[in-house]
């Protein structure tokens, strides 16, 4: 039996990757990430590219847009290319599989960029005015408090409920995860500027997409819903083509984002919703995979800790350490059943993207 596709750390994700990809004949491409992981090794995207680089329609799989999530991702990628997949895409589609959009996330078990940014809140127009959360401005304090000691992780957590009781659950979460324009040193934070991860990808999407005509993307998510389901979410509105045609491909369980159906928060900023103004010359097709993994106090709680670890502690002592395994355990789910479930639904969203691309193309 080949080993696990899934891997403990961001180093050796990418070897397993580098290596399923040689093996399977694709060619490869780096970008070279500024910063290095916290084992001092070298951080990059790396891109494989199967089958022929003018073809009519492209599958896109991309993992590690929110960093500690890319253990999910890369393992669907890893195992995609080891199991010979490739063979069932059509001859004019060609499959593009971009590992670790933002490696520094993934090196060091946080969701945000090395600017501690939520790339998904980050491809915004920085021209136009800021995106306003007051809701995430009156809690500020209280998502990052100064110190994390207990007392201090109790006094702000009650904080946090006693808002959630007065406005309900689902608009706590949505203030802390609508994502946020004021608070640099926050959680949800979209960031001033393009990150490096934003400039990466659009320069990828430029390089690699100008002669597609139809193209379909599986972005990998985790820390929302259900532990082990995989809710497919749109960021389109369900009265748009895109929508349909991703029901068309996917299934009616498509839940858009916009359309309030999801279980993500409405956001601005995320780089699904902004890819079809990237391609304005293909038909897009996108979907980002959101598996389930802990309830969502414990995301919450987690991402609080390594938002505070990162502005007020020390990322290498042991209690940082301890942080960042509290981190992987929120965004990746350390069971066999849990695996088995990413890479079943992971198989059927992709074979479903290459049918849909076969049918648009044929
Ligand atoms: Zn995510």
């Amino acid at each position: 039996m080949a080993e696990t596709p899934f891997s403990a750390t961001y180093a050796e994700a990418r070897t397993k990757f580098l290596d399923a990809a040689n093996a399977a004949g694709a060619s490869l491409s780096t970008y070279t990430h500024p910063e290095r992981g916290p084992d001092g090794g070298e951080l990059a995207t790396d891109v494989a590219w199967i089958g022929p680089a003018d073809a009519a329609g492209v599958l896109v799989l991309v993992s590690g847009t929110h960093g500690v999530e890319g253990h999910c991702g890369s393992g669907a990628q890893v195992d995609w290319l080891r199991r010979g997949e490739a063979a069932r895409r059509a001859a004019n589609v060609s499959v593009m599989l971009v590992h670790a959009i933002n490696p520094y996330g993934f090196a060091w078990s946080r969701r945000v960029t090395h600017e501690n940014v939520d790339l998904n809140r980050n491809f915004i127009d920085f021209t136009r005015p800021l995106p306003e959360n007051p809701a995430y401005d009156q809690l500020a304090a209280a998502a990052k408090p100064l110190t994390w000691t207990e007392e201090a992780r109790a006094q702000s957590r009650a904080i946090l409920l006693a808002y959630a009781r007065e406005h309900g659950f689902p608009a706590l979460i949505q203030a802390m995860s609508g994502g946020q324009y004021r608070h640099a040193d926050g959680i949800f934070y979209g960031g001033v500027g393009e990150t490096w991860s934003r400039r990466t990808l659009t320069s990828i999407f430029r390089e690699r997409l100008s002669a597609a005509g139809h193209i379909g993307f599986i972005d990998y998510h985790t820390g929302l819903g259900p532990e082990g389901y995989a809710e497919q979410i749109v960021s389109a509105m369900p009265d748009t083509g895109e929508y349909r045609r991703a029901a068309t491909w996917h299934g009616l369980a498509v839940a858009s984002q916009s359309g309030g159906e999801s279980v993500s928060a409405k956001l601005a900023g995320d780089w699904l919703d902004a890819a079809p103004g990237l391609l304005s010359h293909a038909e897009v097709t996108a979907i980002a995979l959101e598996y389930g993994t802990v309830e969502s106090g414990k995301v919450l709680e987690a991402l609080r800790a390594d938002n505070w670890l990162h502005a007020h502690g020390d990322p290498l002592s042991p209690e940082g350490q301890a942080i960042k395994a509290q981190v992987r355990d929120a965004f990746y789910v350390d069971t066999d059943v849990w695996r088995g479930m990413v890479l079943g639904q992971s198989l059927i969203a992709v074979r479903q993207a290459l049918a849909g691309l076969a049918r648009a193309t044929g």
